[in-house]
């Protein structure tokens, strides 16, 4: 019987997690939330969660109403997400949390030994190199949840890693597909909100829409498959049928395909390397008929282009690239910014960062909150 926690239980992958959880007889130790008091304290009632965090501190009371009487104690803040990275006895921590934020939790359950189902690409985006270290020393395994990545993980059973030649990451283009810049001048927000294929939350689905997502994948994979840029394609696939391949040396290509359904990863992520019976449906081709796939517009989606640009230049520079677009993804959401704009300001970051080596934490911080600083000023001039 597997022991998880889940931070950033009440979003699109938390709940969905907690769905494959129930079925599966999991037992949840921990659950975390940003904010939603009364999500989180249905899941913790379920689960007999021992203990429940909400980030948002001023939720504090409204959960602790909802939870009196049951057992599970309450924590706050970034510190309780740190404590509940460091419980004893807990097979994988589930880290769906979005942003940087998840970062020290990873560290802090790597640390302890935890496995990681890893949810929450910013972390290796900004701290990649940490990261995989930290999990080297401590012979800890990261499951990737992503599902090009689960899909690349997948690929890989049986092989060697070092037996890759490319990997073919796949995206589906969002949206905004096969528009110029002059067509995305004016798209609301609901617009960017529309994704074709996948249900997630906000903040991913922007990403979708500008292709920062695919970029900050791309990252992500060169830190969880030790790959160079160069072994990295992107392609364009509408359908969101094949998630993700890997070329070996012998030019062999093994992809994953299923229907666009987190469920599908999370659970392998959760019970690997079982495959068990899904809640996700089945995959008919027939029902598609036809697959498509085409090279990506860089010249339109900026925020792809510089992503590619920031893993180059290596050092603290991705970490600032992910701190400016977290920003400027919220001021798009809160109306303060045209869609466009946020490409440009994440495109300015790159150019204006400082690039330095991580030795520590510290060092991702800091290009963190500068690039935060310098996207607030020029929105607010
Ligand atoms: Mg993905």
């Amino acid at each position: 019987m597997k022991v998880i926690t889940v931070l950033g239980s009440t979003g699109s992958i938390g709940t969905q997690a907690l769905e494959i959880a129930k079925k599966h007889n999991i037992i949840v130790k921990a659950l975390a939330a940003n904010s939603n008091a009364k999500l989180l304290a249905e899941q913790a009632l379920s689960f007999s969660a021992e203990y429940v965090c909400i980030y948002d501190e001023s939720k504090k009371a409204e959960l602790e109403e909802y939870l009196h009487g049951s057992g599970t104690e309450i924590i706050t803040g970034a510190e309780g997400l740190k404590r509940i990275a460091s419980l004893d006895g807990v097979d994988i921590m589930l880290n769906s949390v979005v942003g940087m934020v998840g970062l020290i939790p990873t560290l802090t359950a790597i640390e302890k030994g935890t496995d990681i189902a890893l949810a929450n690409k910013e972390t290796l985006v900004a701290g990649g190199k940490l990261v995989i270290n930290a999990a080297k020393e401590n012979g800890v395994k990261i499951f990737p949840v992503d599902s090009e990545h689960s899909a690349i993980f997948q690929a890989l059973q049986g092989n060697d890693m070092n037996r890759i030649k490319s990997i073919i990451l796949t995206a589906s283009g969002g949206p905004f597909f096969g528009k110029t810049k002059r067509e995305l001048e004016n798209v609301t927000v609901k617009e960017a909100l529309a994704h074709p294929n996948w249900s997630m939350g906000n903040k991913i689905t922007i990403d979708s829409a500008t292709l920062m997502n695919k970029g900050l994948e791309f990252i992500e994979a060169m830190w969880l498959f030790d790959l160079k840029p160069e072994q990295i394609q992107i392609v364009i696939h509408r359908e969101s049928v094949v998630h993700s391949a890997v070329e070996f040396m012998d030019n062999s290509v093994i992809a994953q395909l299923g229907v666009p359904d987190m469920k599908i990863p999370i659970q392998y992520a959760l019970l690997y390397p079982h495959r068990i019976d899904s809640p996700a449906g089945r995959l008919s081709l027939t029902d598609y008929a036809k697959l498509s796939f085409m090279q990506p517009d860089y010249g339109t989606f900026d925020c792809l282009t510089a992503c590619i640009k920031a893993i180059k230049l290596g050092g603290t520079v991705p970490a600032a690239v992910n701190g400016a677009n977290e920003e400027a993804v919220a001021a798009f959401l809160s109306g303060k910014i045209k869609f466009l704009r946020i490409g440009e300001l994440v495109s300015e970051a790159l150019e204006s960062a400082q690039k330095k080596e991580i030795t520590c934490v510290e060092d991702i911080l800091q290009a963190d909150k500068a690039a935060r600083d310098c996207v607030r000023n020029r929105i607010s001039c």
